[in-house]
């Protein structure tokens, strides 16, 4: 091993679990101690002022702007006996992160002297420089200004010494620059469609809400070892590195005990996670060697979206403390499995029940099946958008990749629902019409609620699975920001409820009786969103083929299928819906195609640079070694004695001539492609470049360096091999 490789191994070999400080209280004591939740609302602000808030916060009322002051004064007093001294207003650009912006609570008192100050027109809006987000143009085209502005549905929180106000953030023409501020349209859109569905079973439902439970896959790795490696720390992933002769063939990692310093990790960033209100449950190890999962009890989309955020900057926070670096990169590392996140989404009413959950009576599972049809068909009809929503330059590398789902949008039901739908597919009219009736019913409906809550046979290549009482999103990226997958879902349901409505209302006006109306229509969904049904081996070729065959979107270039937001349909949808413009969806795909060719720029100026300074100077030491040896064996042995003495020297001699001359040369050429692609005019032909020329220059490149890393001496090499980044801890 090279000096600073043997250093950083040994340390992160002895590196010892860090002492974890344990609240004395219990966790439902401690649980939301930095979070304005309702009960400091309750003791920090007037009664009256409490009762709007709350309002404002459960029924979507306009938040009186008289009342900001007394909210804030309220929010402030509450801080400061935290010690807080700053505020900002924390929003979601369109970048992979959350962005802030502290100011301190001072003011001038006027008379010299300083006063802390926070008044309600600090809480309620901002205007954050908003130039230095990506915009995709909007701000170019349009009024410069951007401004943020509080969103009362998510709670107020305390980070350090800051209070921080969860924002969306808007052009000052109103376009959103932001993911939260289309995700709280596209889910009082879906709030609104379902909740008129709902009223077919149940007059009283008032308001629906989307509810979202994240799975959050990481990885970590030791600090040192993680500093050693430049393309981790600038790229989020390796881009060299030949795999470990052992890595997850034996199946030994998953569910198997977590180590005591990862321990200490995970256990720090619960009691931090619990503080913010964040109700984290479960932990365990995941597939790949070094990889865990975190997943919390499932909230309201919106809070949920925010507290995974939140999640993943603590854990970068956290994972410092303990000497670690966490990896939220979708692919950090070839040959052993990425890491997503599963988005667990369901529909549930404010009377309580879960939408997407069966129930005991005929009548509760026609609405179950009217529901779980309409996600079907939504999901059908926008597969290609769905993928588009989840698709990434880093999320690329696993989808596809025998191990996460495939690049192609399918929902696996499980054989029970199943075989429901297919009977009520082919059932006679007179069965159909007798469920409303007192005399139970001929079909399976009424059967179905035991069995499916308790749905084991899951699917683990299904990119969208039913699961007993929500769907799960597999496909979403372990870096990604869950609202970009959740407002396409949401916004595509609702425009699918309010079609349905419309059709279910045009029958009854023609004199059907309701319940026939609705299966009427849920009959007709049944056949048309067939081909989005698959139960089989999403991994499979076959698979591939039989998807086009049926229609899917099976484009695989990333930039490509960016496409489905724009195509007519897509646009239709989230005008119809409200959920964003057209030129808004021509903003962002703008940002995603920039970001696509700056991730594939960095990558390749990055692999550039290690392989002429890192690899092929190490390797070519390496080789004169050999020749040296070369010569002075002729020196000891006969002509003919040394020849062959030396045969397996040559062949290393001349592999690692061919192998560094492939890489500097390609090399070279990458640097070309570059140039060439960087000339391009428009964002998207530009990726398209990146993707079809130089990001395939990336595997061939890393080819030879992987190979090269098996024949150079060991002591010599001097980047953290795969063995020790995946399994010192
Ligand atoms: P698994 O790993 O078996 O898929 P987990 O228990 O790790 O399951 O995670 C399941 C996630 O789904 C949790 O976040 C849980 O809160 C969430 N969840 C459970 N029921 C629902 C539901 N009805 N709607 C949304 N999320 C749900
Ligand atoms: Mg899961």
């Amino acid at each position: 091993m090279s000096d600073l490789r043997f250093r950083v191994v040994e340390q992160a070999f002895h590196a010892k679990a860090k002492e974890v400080d344990v609240p004395k209280e219990r966790p439902s004591e401690y649980f939301g101690k930095y979070v304005f939740n309702r009960e400091k609302m309750f003791k920090y602000l007037p009664k009256k002022v409490y009762d709007k808030l709350v309002d404002a916060m459960d029924n979507g009322a306009a938040l009186d702007r008289s009342i900001a002051d007394e909210v804030a004064a309220g929010m402030k007093r509450w801080a400061m006996e935290l010690g807080v001294t700053h505020y900002t207003h924390w929003f979601q650009p369109l970048t992979e992160g959350t962005a802030e912006k502290h100011d301190a609570f001072v003011e001038h008192d006027g008379k010299g002297g300083m006063l802390e100050e926070f008044s309600g027109k600090l809480l309620v809006q901002q205007e954050p420089d908003a130039s230095s987000f990506p915009n995709g143009g909007i701000r170019n085209t349009f009024e410069a200004r951007g401004y943020s502005a509080w969103d009362p549905s998510s709670p107020v929180f305390v980070v350090d010494d800051t209070l921080c106000i969860p924002t969306i953030f808007i052009a000052y023409t109103g376009e959103s620059l932001d993911y939260k501020a289309p995700l709280l349209k596209a889910l009082s859109a879906v709030d609104k469609a379902a909740t008129e569905v709902c009223r077919y079973f149940d007059p009283a439902v008032k308001r629906v809400y989307a509810y979202l439970g994240w799975e959050q896959e990481y990885f970590l790795v030791d600090e040192g070892l993680y500093a050693a490696r430049p393309d981790l720390l600038l790229t989020g992933r390796t881009l060299m590195g030949h795999e470990a002769s052992k890595n997850q063939q034996l199946e030994d990692h998953y569910f198997g005990a977590i180590p005591t310093r990862v321990a200490a990790f995970m256990k720090d960033l619960e009691i931090q996670a619990l503080e913010l209100g964040i109700p984290v449950k479960t932990r365990h190890n995941e597939v790949a060697p070094n990889q865990f999962e975190l997943a919390p009890i499932f909230e309201e989309c919106n809070l949920a979206v925010d507290h995974n955020m939140l999640i993943m900057s603590l854990m970068r926070k956290v994972a410092r403390t303990h000497g670690f670096r966490v990896l939220l990169h979708e692919k950090p590392f070839k040959g052993v499995n990425g890491s997503g996140k599963h988005n667990n989404w369901s529909l549930g009413t404010d009377t309580g029940v879960l939408l997407m959950a069966p129930g005991k009576t005929a009548e509760e599972n026609l609405r179950f099946i009217t529901f779980i049809v309409n996600t079907l068909m939504a999901v059908y009809r926008h597969n290609g958008l769905l993928k588009a929503s989840i698709m990434s330059a880093t999320n690329a590398h696993r989808l596809g990749a025998n191990e996460a789902p495939p690049a192609i949008i399918s929902s696996f039901l499980g054989d029970q629902l199943s075989r429901v739908l297919d009977h009520l597919e082919v059932s006679p009219e007179e069965d159909l019409v007798s469920l409303g009736g007192k005399h139970g019913l001929k079909l399976d409906i009424p059967q179905i609620p035991e069995l499916l809550i308790d749905n084991t046979d899951r699917n683990r290549t299904s990119p969208f699975a039913f699961t007993g009482n929500r769907f799960e999103f597999r496909a979403v990226g372990s870096e990604a920001n869950c609202a970009s997958a959740m407002i396409a879902l949401n916004a595509a349901l609702a425009e699918q409820l309010a079609e349905f409505k419309a059709e279910v209302d045009g029958l009854m006006a023609a004199g059907e009786a309701k319940e026939a109306a609705l299966i009427q229509v849920i009959r007709k969904y049944i056949k048309l969103c067939k081909p989005i049904r698959f139960d089989g081996n999403g991994y499979s070729d076959e698979w591939k083929a039989e998807a086009e065959r049926r229609g899917l979107d099976c484009e695989t270039s990333c930039p490509v299928i960016f496409d489905n937001y724009l195509k007519p349909e897509s646009v239709a949808m989230f005008e119809k819906t409200g959920v964003m413009t057209k030129v808004e969806l021509e903003a962002r795909n703008e940002v995603k195609w920039e970001t696509y060719t700056k991730k594939i720029q960095i990558e390749a100026r990055v692999l550039g640079d290690l392989a002429m300074n890192h690899i092929v100077p190490v390797a070519v030491e390496y080789q004169s070694k050999l020749i040296d040896n070369v010569y002075k064996m002729k020196g000891l042995f006969s002509e003919e004695e040394a020849a062959r003495l030396s045969a397996e020297n040559l062949a290393i001699i001349r592999e690692i001539a061919e192998r560094t001359a492939f890489i500097k040369e390609h090399v070279d050429a990458m640097v070309n492609a570059r140039k060439v692609a960087n000339k391009i005019e428009g964002e998207r032909a530009k990726a398209v470049a990146y993707h079809d020329t130089i990001a395939p220059m990336l595997e061939e490149i890393r080819y030879h360096i992987d190979k090269l890393e098996l024949i150079v001496d060991d002591t010599m090499w001097t980047l953290p091999k795969y063995r020790e980044l995946l399994f010192i801890r």
